[in-house]
């Protein structure tokens, strides 16, 4: 897992930790600043949804007025004891529906908002809201026995949730986690986001001012969740995950008198697609960009534009960058990749099925390898600038290709 995965994976549990560490210190403030708490999350959470209308994020928004719903009931009809059976009844719905709503979001594709799917799922939540409403005004002394049976609220102390909903909370977390890693989709870190600290709120319901805080912290995770992800198609590159030109156009501006600007490009890359086709390439490229962006020495991995990269040192000379260089090419060489032969399997389509077991899967996998050739430059008296120095990288690029590939020159 990349360390960006990792970082977003990780940022909902540390605003979590944040909210509770800020909630510590809510008692100490003014009384008319702590009213004024209870007003917050309606701001905040308005502020996720216009964005969420803004950015056409159909799922987003129908997480976030979840929150906006569960808010509005704690606050007006959560604050009395959950031995009332109104009290108890709602509370133990919302933690027993929620989770469940999120993870149907979960797997529902994202088709935006301002279309047919988007208008239906925004129906679907209004109908659930009303629904709710509905069945807890006419049935809710039938439903408050089952409830009361399955769902009992403080099995131990210190926890207010029924062992049933926490478990279904974390079992959802942990849900989005792993299709966060199996399909990098970012909407499981907005889930993780809404499940934990929902979960949060409700399990710690005992807590002044723990849904006031938790759901301002849920709408800056949610807040700083978009930022980073219009940041990142701004600036990322979307196949390999590596930052693209226009994050390079801007740290060229920004750079000292001493860099070295490194040029990448595959070798033979046109030779390969046409051999193994496009789908293989868009692979070996993933492959060939994560060896980059390991270069080590403090270098810098872009992708310049299609099969060409580049890398950038701050405040170092060529005699430094070299052999980090050289240990990227070296990387590139050695690393076999095992792909899926999908031409040759439909061909033995049904043969295929029948050879199971490691030998059949290696007749079905290609292994393959590409080479790179590096060109680099750094300031001096011909070139100044870094749009020169990238020119005079480009050039020395050529060399080592006109030296035979799979080297570095400069
Ligand atoms: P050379 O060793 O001289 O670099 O030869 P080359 O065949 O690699 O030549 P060049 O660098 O001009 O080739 C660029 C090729 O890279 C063209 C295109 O087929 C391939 N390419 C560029 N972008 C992509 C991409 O996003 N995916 C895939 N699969 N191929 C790409
Ligand atoms: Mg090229
Ligand atoms: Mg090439």
């Amino acid at each position: 897992m990349s360390w960006i995965s990792v970082r977003k994976l990780s940022s909902p549990v540390l605003f979590v930790v944040l909210a509770l560490l800020v909630r510590k210190h809510v008692d100490s403030l003014q009384p008319a600043y702590k009213d004024l708490l209870h007003y917050i999350p309606y701001l905040s959470l308005s502020i996720v949804i216009v964005l969420s209308v803004y950015y056409n994020r159909a799922r987003l928004l129908c997480a976030t007025l979840t929150l906006l719903f569960i808010f509005y009931l704690i606050q007006n009809y959560l604050q009395t004891t959950l031995s009332n059976q109104h009290t108890m009844l709602i509370y133990t719905t919302i933690s027993v529906l929620h989770p469940l709503y999120l993870l149907s979001l979960l797997f529902l594709p994202e088709r935006g908002l301002r279309n047919r799917h988007g208008m239906l799922l925004i129906a679907g939540l209004l109908g659930l809201c009303i629904g709710f409403w509905f069945v807890f005004n006419n049935y809710a002394l039938f439903l408050s026995e089952i409830v009361v049976q399955w769902f009992r609220v403080k099995p131990v102390s210190g926890l207010v949730l029924s062992f049933s909903a926490s478990a279904m909370y974390l079992l959802l977390i942990f849900i989005c986690g792993l299709v966060f890693y199996r399909q990098s989709d970012e909407f499981a870190i907005v889930i993780i986001s809404v499940a934990l600290f929902s979960f949060i709120t409700l399990a710690k319901l005992d807590l002044a001012y723990i849904s006031a805080v938790m759901f301002i912290g849920a709408s800056v995770s949610l807040i700083v969740g978009i930022l980073g992800s219009s940041y990142d198609m701004a600036y990322r590159d979307e196949l390999t995950g590596l930052l693209g030109r226009r994050a390079l156009n801007d740290r060229l501006k920004g750079l000292g008198r001493h860099y070295v600007i490194a040029m990448m490009d595959i070798d033979h890359f046109k030779k390969f697609n046409d051999t193994h086709g496009h789908d293989i390439g868009d692979e070996v490229l993933k492959m060939v960009a994560q060896q980059i962006a390991r270069v080590d020495g403090g270098g810098t991995a872009y992708r310049y534009g299609g099969e060409e990269f580049c890398v950038i040192f701050s405040n170092r000379d060529m005699e430094y960058a070299e052999p980090y260089l050289e240990d990227v090419r070296l990387d590139i060489q050695d690393y076999e990749m095992r792909l899926r032969n999908n031409a040759e399997r439909a061909k033995n389509g049904e043969e295929a099925k029948q050879r199971r077991g490691r030998r059949a899967r290696d007749r079905n996998t290609v292994r393959v390898s590409v080479t790179i050739s590096i060109g680099m430059a750094e300031p001096d008296e011909n070139n100044r600038k870094p749009d020169e120095v990238l020119k005079a990288a480009d050039q020395a690029l050529y060399k080592a290709k006109k030296k035979g590939r799979n080297c570095l020159a400069s």
